[in-house]
């Protein structure tokens, strides 16, 4: 057994001082409030619950900056960008993905995520096409390696759009049969552990066939695991929605499937006044990427209505244009400030904005991805972020505003330690295989461009 003794600590019910956790078996075995550090703890200065980053496609970590370029004709939008992801993901072997998504995930814990739900439909390996499941190993390995808490969610694509049953010849590399789709699932449930756990999906509407998504959404229910799905991200996929099934996305999904708290949403940007209440009242979790839906001018998420009527938000890095939780909540808020020309409007249930954002995402994150006990009690994981007490960031705040400085200061982050399942990831700042990470990420990304 270890343990820490935290300066403070923000628990379920707020702040504490002089908090010792005991750690063993990568739980948290007890928490004593106001207590008195022995010898044997490790003194810390301030502990916050590690998020979790509820969307994540590791791969595009390695198209960050790749695709800001001005095309001739000048009309770049997200089904551009999605030419030039596409190109990407046609290259990237196991062995490639296994160097991007172990520098990404190293990156996420250095920020403070301690956990990601990784959305993932690079099924089949290009060098090695045959070779089964070497795309799942590369996921499994690299999150092994950097230490971080995976919810693996591998998702079906099948079809290039609801009128091509087909995958165009670019999604032919990772489009699937259902039925393959499914044993892989089933090889894949046979690897949780300790630090893993694995959901399902789909990757759109348009990307499947409603067979298809009965079918898994059947899974899901079945076992008890998160639904996962990209939903009404483009205006697009909305007409092309309302031309081939009659109804808007989210109208048509909650018209047609029991949607609860195991389904999570991603984006969910275009809805409705009605799909807006709908979705909040029906328990599902919104995983909201606000750096990426900036990146690719998806539009604005409708937050304060979604939340009025009792909706549950996570965050999640997307495409990894950028890889830090407090980046994400900060765009969350100001988006909704910058379109309503007004200020602190995510204030529904704490006058603290950045309380507010972190509890929410904290909270979501957990539905997204499975975790039954959310923050820092008896019985979670031992999943924690240390922050230095005595970094500028944080000084001069006290108990009321140390998130809101955390989330509306752009300043350097101030996390100094992160554990996950009781084991250091981060000491000093440092991811503690940051080395290894940056070399292998790097060799292998100037081989990939190096080739083509
Ligand atoms: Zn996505």
């Amino acid at each position: 057994m270890t343990a820490i003794f935290a300066n403070k600590a923000l628990l379920p019910d707020g702040w504490h001082d002089k908090v010792r956790f005991s750690i063993a078996g990568g739980l948290i075995e007890d928490v004593e409030v106001g207590a008195t550090a022995t010898a044997e703890d490790r003194a810390v200065g301030c502990v916050i619950p590690g998020l979790c980053n509820a969307h994540s496609h590791a791969f595009q970590r390695a198209l960050a900056g790749h695709t800001e370029q001005r095309s001739p004709a000048g009309r770049d939008n997200f089904w551009t960008w999605r030419e030039r992801m596409y190109e990407l993901a046609r290259g990237i072997d196991a062995a490639t993905l296994t160097a991007i998504a172990r520098q990404a995930y190293c990156e996420m814990l250095t920020s403070g995520y301690t956990a990601v739900a990784e959305f993932h439909y690079l099924h089949r390996d290009p060098k090695d096409p045959d070779r089964q499941d070497a795309m799942l190993e590369a996921i499994v390995t690299a999150a092994r390696e950097s230490g971080i808490r995976l919810t693996y969610v591998p998702v079906l694509y099948e079809r290039a759009g609801f009128d091509d049953a087909a995958p165009t010849s670019a999604q032919g590399n990772f489009a699937m049969r259902v039925d393959k789709f499914l044993a892989h699932h089933e090889r894949a449930s046979a690897r949780a552990g300790e630090a893993i756990s694995v959901g399902i999906g789909v990757h759109s509407l348009r990307a499947v066939s409603r067979d298809s998504l009965t079918e898994i959404a059947g899974v899901a229910a079945d076992r008890n695991i998160p639904m996962h799905l990209h939903i009404a991200e483009q205006q697009l996929e909305v007409e092309q929605c309302l031309e081939a099934y009659g109804a808007r996305p989210v109208r048509w999904l909650m018209d047609n499937f029991d949607v609860d708290g195991q389904w999570c949403l991603v984006h969910a940007t275009h809805m409705d006044e009605d799909e807006t209440q709908a979705l909040a009242e029906s328990g599902a979790v919104v995983a909201l990427c606000p750096s990426t839906e900036a990146n690719l001018g998806d539009g604005l998420f409708p937050l304060h209505d979604f939340l009025r009527h009792g909706g549950q938000i996570a965050i999640g890095s997307d495409s990894h244009v950028s890889i830090n939780p407090f980046e994400e909540l900060r765009w969350l808020e100001y988006g909704q400030r910058l379109a309503t020309r007004s200020r602190n409007i995510t204030s529904l249930r704490d006058s603290h904005v950045g309380r507010e954002l972190f509890s929410r995402s904290l909270e979501g994150g957990a539905l997204a991805s499975g975790q039954s006990i959310v923050g820092l009690q008896k019985g979670a994981h031992a999943d924690l972020v240390v922050l230095g007490d005595d970094d500028p960031m944080l000084a001069g705040h006290g108990d009321d505003s140390r998130l809101d400085a955390l989330v509306f200061s752009g300043y350097p982050l101030p996390v100094e330690r992160v554990m996950v399942n009781g084991d250091w990831q981060v000491l000093d700042a440092m991811h503690v295989e940051r080395d290894r990470a940056r070399w292998d990420y790097a060799a292998k990304l100037n081989a990939f461009r190096a080739a083509r």
